[in-house]
């Protein structure tokens, strides 16, 4: 079974599918640290966006992994690395480049052949798994959804400020939604879920209940 998690930054997809892939027991992708990873390898090599030659380069000498919560690049972990906000400011636009797109929508795809996965990100049900057998699209609020990244920052000991975070959530939501590569849009057939005023407890809840009725479902057609 696939599970698709998409929404705006902050919107706790995080939070949601690490706790949803533990409880059943699925294997948990975050695509967003992928495109983290290739800003971080493209700000390391000091390579400019324009040039498509040696992002191709990146792309194709760049093994991303994951380990649990830890992101590993060519075996050099970089968890920490990529939520920085040089990284969080130029993440729209690397992600928003075909040649990146298209390797790490194959990539996504590998990742998620013959196993149960819970992959987040913004173009999963719309794109990646455009089948995938449960929908989820999960929004809150700009101020409440950079109310929750500052925290997550403050937790981290990224040093921002409050206003520098909603500016930025307000710039990549921006982004994502007018970008003509993978742009966040709400599959038709997704589950809308407004976790403004809800725990997370909540919201694992309501997409649990969705994903049960989903497997019900399924296992009447056999
Ligand atoms: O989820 P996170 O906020 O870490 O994602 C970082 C950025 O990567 C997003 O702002 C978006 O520009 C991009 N992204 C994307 N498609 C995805 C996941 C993330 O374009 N599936």
């Amino acid at each position: 079974m696939v599970i698709a998690i998409d929404g705006p930054a902050g919107s706790g997809k995080g939070t949601v599918t690490e706790l949803l892939a533990k409880e059943l027991n699925f294997t948990k992708i975050d695509t967003g640290a992928m495109y983290r990873a290739i800003t971080w390898e493209v700000i390391q090599k000091k390579v400019s966006l324009e040039d498509i030659e040696k992002i191709k380069e990146i792309l194709c000498n760049s093994k991303i992994e994951f380990q649990k919560e830890r992101v590993f690049l060519n075996q050099r972990e970089i968890t920490n690395e990529i939520r920085t906000k040089e990284v969080s400011n130029l993440v729209s636009q690397v992600s928003h480049i075909v040649e990146v797109r298209n390797a790490m929508v194959k990539l996504q795809r590998e990742m998620g052949e013959n196993r149960d996965i819970i992959m987040e990100g913004r173009d999963i049900g719309t794109n990646v798994f455009p089948n995938a057998e449960v929908k989820i699209y999960l929004d809150a609020s700009p101020e409440e959804r950079a109310r929750r990244r500052y925290e997550q920052n403050l937790e981290k000991g990224i040093s921002t400020t409050y206003e520098e975070v909603l500016e930025n959530v307000k710039f990549r939501d921006h982004n994502d939604k007018t970008s003509n590569v993978g742009p966040l849009r709400i599959a038709e057939d997704a589950v809308i879920v407004d976790s403004t005023d809800l725990t997370i407890e909540e919201v694992v809840e309501t997409i649990k209940k969705i994903v049960e009725k989903k497997e019900k479902k399924e296992n009447a057609k056999c």
